[in-house]
């Protein structure tokens, strides 16, 4: 019974971490503000208690026994592969020391308000010492988890397992190569028509509009709900109960859509993993401490990016949906056309802020901060240089000049929190969205879909291949499985060249 012991104890785990969600989600949407000094307490108490529970006899004297009792199984069952999960994950904890955890726990915690300050006066200076501590505390946190040949591969493999700085360079480079012909032409050509998109959307009409467009592609609302944040974001406590957020700006009605349409793409996955696997290794990350079913951040990020961009902002989903649009917004969009809904929502612009960058621009802002994080961990930049090499490659990539530090280094949130190594998943998501639509699209049935505004057979395409398997396998497991090859930008960039060539005459 060792094994199922086992399991119990990470059920419990699964129970704690998803407990964690639950209040996070409830700190991010309804808690009054007052409420923020104890929810730091609750959530510090669970989130030592978890620690705890994954660190402790109990549980290495089951994963012991679990270890001989599934010895006689081949490799890769299902049993196996959790119990070697449980393992990697304990190994991992272990080589961190206590101490280095609660110091990047505090640097966290007073992070956000130095940052946040800086931000609000555009100073770089008054967030200098606490991100030089981050660096600092990151560099020996890379040394205690180890690496082979670059210490940001270690912090990586928290959110992106497998990924390191030499397999990151080929790719950027072959992506600029790609893309910044193209960001360069489109400067030339004239904008396309937006004024319908600045018009007044009343907020409750974006919600349900927003909620219906997420219906369509297979987001399941007896097992989620949709509400406000300025930031938006998915989160699951288990796949019963997958919530999303999106933001709503009455007069730009896109951010509101293409929000809800990225959020139900992360949605859909953790909707989508195996029942079976509920609580178990499989739908836990126990490196990271988080309850999710979701592979690696990029495989999560494929899929948000996957409907929200190849579906959502396809021609031939508004060739289907733009009339149900005009009938929801009459006054709105009585006057346009499909064809300049269509190139409304896809105007290219070079920008100075990721959050607010379009399909063609955005991996350029996840380019220049991956090089940036792998260097000041490996000392080659100083963090009082930041600002001059952020704004060089600003310039370099995307033909603009940076203003003040708030719309440059210090726009981000993430550094605040004592975290390095979270970005290149975004740019992961967009390579790996691009070789899974592909090769979906590739069968008559899902295209025929597309055309005719089913997504049904996408959706179940993407459960198939994707979702119901959860963290069994690695996200190259799951590509070589569903495309034949591991990460391949050329779909994406095949993708992003036809469609942007179109778009703009080049
Ligand atoms: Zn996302």
């Amino acid at each position: 019974m060792s094994y199922a012991g086992l399991m119990e104890t990470i059920g419990q785990v699964n129970d704690l971490l998803n407990t964690q969600s639950i209040l996070n989600w409830d700190a991010r949407t309804m808690m009054p503000h007052g409420g923020h000094a104890t929810r730091g307490k609750q959530l510090a108490t669970l989130s030592v208690m978890t620690r705890d529970l994954l660190v402790s006899d109990k549980l290495r004297h089951q994963l012991d026994a679990a270890e001989s009792e599934v010895a006689g199984k081949p490799a890769g069952a299902v049993e196996r592969v959790m119990v070697e999960q449980v393992r990697a994950a304990l190994d991992y904890h272990l080589a961190i020391p206590a101490d280095l955890t609660r110091r990047r726990a505090e640097l966290g915690s007073n992070g956000h308000a130095i940052w946040a300050k800086a931000r609000a006066e555009s100073d770089f200076s008054q967030f200098v010492p606490i991100l030089e501590e981050t660096v600092a505390l990151n560099r020996e946190m890379a040394e205690a988890i180890g690496y082979s040949e670059h210490p940001y591969d270690a912090l990586m493999f928290r959110f992106e397992p497998g990924e390191t700085v030499a397999t990151l360079k080929p790719l950027f480079a072959r992506l600029r190569e790609a893309l910044l012909p193209l960001v360069k032409a489109i400067a030339q050509k004239p904008e396309p028509r937006l004024d319908f998109l600045k018009r007044t959307y009343p907020v409750d009409k974006q919600h349900q509009f927003a909620l219906k467009m997420a219906e369509k592609i297979g987001y399941d609302l007896n097992r989620g709900r949709l509400d406000t944040t300025l930031h938006p974001f998915e989160v699951s406590f288990t796949r019963n109960d997958v919530r999303i957020t999106t933001r709503f700006n009455p007069t730009w009605m896109t951010a509101s859509l293409f929000g809800a349409l990225h959020e139900a793409g992360h949605g859909v996955y953790e909707q989508g993993v195996d029942p079976a696997y509920t609580r178990t290794p499989f739908a836990t990350d126990l490196v990271g401490l988080y309850a999710v079913g979701g592979v690696s951040f990029g495989a999560h990020e494929s899929q948000s990016r996957l409907w929200e961009n190849h579906v959502g902002r396809a021609r031939a989903f508004w060739e289907v949906n733009f009339a149900e649009a005009q009938a929801f917004y009459p006054e709105q969009l009585g006057d346009v056309s499909v064809e300049e809904f269509y190139r409304g929502i896809n105007r290219v612009q070079p920008g100075l802020i990721r959050v607010e960058a379009d399909e063609l621009t955005y991996d350029f802002h996840v380019m220049l901060r991956t090089d940036i994080e792998a260097a000041l961990i490996d000392g080659s930049l100083k963090v009082k240089d930041l600002p001059e090499a952020w704004n060089g490659k600003i310039k370099e990539y995307l033909g603009l000049d940076v203003p003040n530090d708030a719309n440059g280094v210090l726009q981000d949130v993430h550094w605040s929190s004592g975290q390095i190594g979270t970005f290149c998943n975004y740019t992961i998501g967009n390579v790996m969205a691009g070789q899974l639509f592909a090769a979906a699209s590739a069968d008559a049935t899902i295209a025929a879909g597309l055309a005719s505004g089913n997504y049904d057979p996408l959706h179940a395409y993407m459960v198939e291949n994707v979702h119901q398997h959860g963290r069994r396998y690695s996200r190259d497991e799951l590509l070589v499985r569903a495309t034949g090859r591991t990460l391949d930008p050329e779909p994406y960039i095949a993708h992003l060249t036809h469609k942007y060539s179109e778009l703009y005459g080049l």
